[in-house]
């Protein structure tokens, strides 16, 4: 199917694709990264749970209709069988990533030292960026909880569980996480608006981070985005306590 032109050709054109046949496992993400960075086509490409590859892709309305030709064609070792094609609204993509892959590792570690809080830690480029968090992560896309940035750890901190200083810490909560949004990591965490999608224990599904204040200590709100896993009027952090590393809670390491 032949997309239609649109003006001058400079306007830019956004599809949503589903690509079915023999798709995975025969580099096919890889090669649309590479064939959408030579079009300069943006979006992003990911592996679907029914064995297709879906394919957002964006930008002047001749680099998305060769962009679409390719995904008729695959890489060499795949089988196309049929692509189906909707047009969509432009969403301002700035990169071209795959999606659905693990970004590195997350943990939430909850810790008591002169003010209880939750410190949620992103693998970005081998370190830990953290946030501190008085209230801790909700599930509820209505709560916005404070996140102030905090200095990096290393990731070796991730398992860390015991007595600190006054207080302790446990590990509340750990997985991977997937890097999303419109804007490659880490300029997203930069420019202050960052999306991502964790897979752990507890919290699962995506969240948003948004800077609200610059500054040292820069303040930003970690919030829930609407999907799957959202579970509006929930308490995660008075529902599940435990340490997932070692079942106890932050009181039984502090005796
Ligand atoms: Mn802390």
């Amino acid at each position: 199917m032949a997309l239609p032109r649109e003006g001058n050709g400079r306007a830019p054109t956004a599809i949503r694709a589903v690509v079915r046949g023999e798709v995975q496992d025969v580099g096919f993400r890889a090669a649309a990264v590479h064939r959408a960075r030579e079009l300069g086509v943006m979006g992003w490409v990911r592996n679907g749970d029914d064995g297709t590859v879906g394919v957002h892709a964006e930008g002047p309305a001749p680099a998305v209709e060769e962009f679409a030709a390719f995904l008729r064609d695959g890489p060499p070792l795949a089988r196309v069988c049929e692509v189906t094609v909707d047009r969509v609204a432009v969403e301002g993509h700035e990169q071209f990533a795959i999606r659905g892959v693990s970004a590195g590792a997350f943990v939430v570690q909850e810790h008591s030292a002169r003010a209880h809080h939750f410190d949620l830690r992103l693998e970005v480029e081998g370190v830990m960026r953290s946030w501190a968090l008085p209230k801790g992560p909700s599930l509820d896309p209505a709560v916005k909880r404070l996140a102030v940035q905090v200095a990096d750890h290393a990731t070796t901190h991730n398992t860390f569980e015991g007595s600190l200083g006054e207080g302790g810490v446990i590990v509340w909560d750990r997985g991977a996480y997937e890097q999303g949004g419109r804007v490659a990591w880490p300029a997203a965490l930069t420019r202050g608006h960052a999306v991502f999608v964790l897979h752990g224990e507890k919290l699962h599904g995506g969240f948003a981070l948004q800077r609200t204040r610059p500054g040292a200590p820069a303040q930003w709100l970690l919030i829930k985005r609407r999907d799957e896993y959202a579970r509006p009027g929930s308490d995660i952090v008075a529902e599940h306590p435990h340490s997932v590393l070692s079942g106890r809670t932050l009181e039984e390491i502090l005796e």
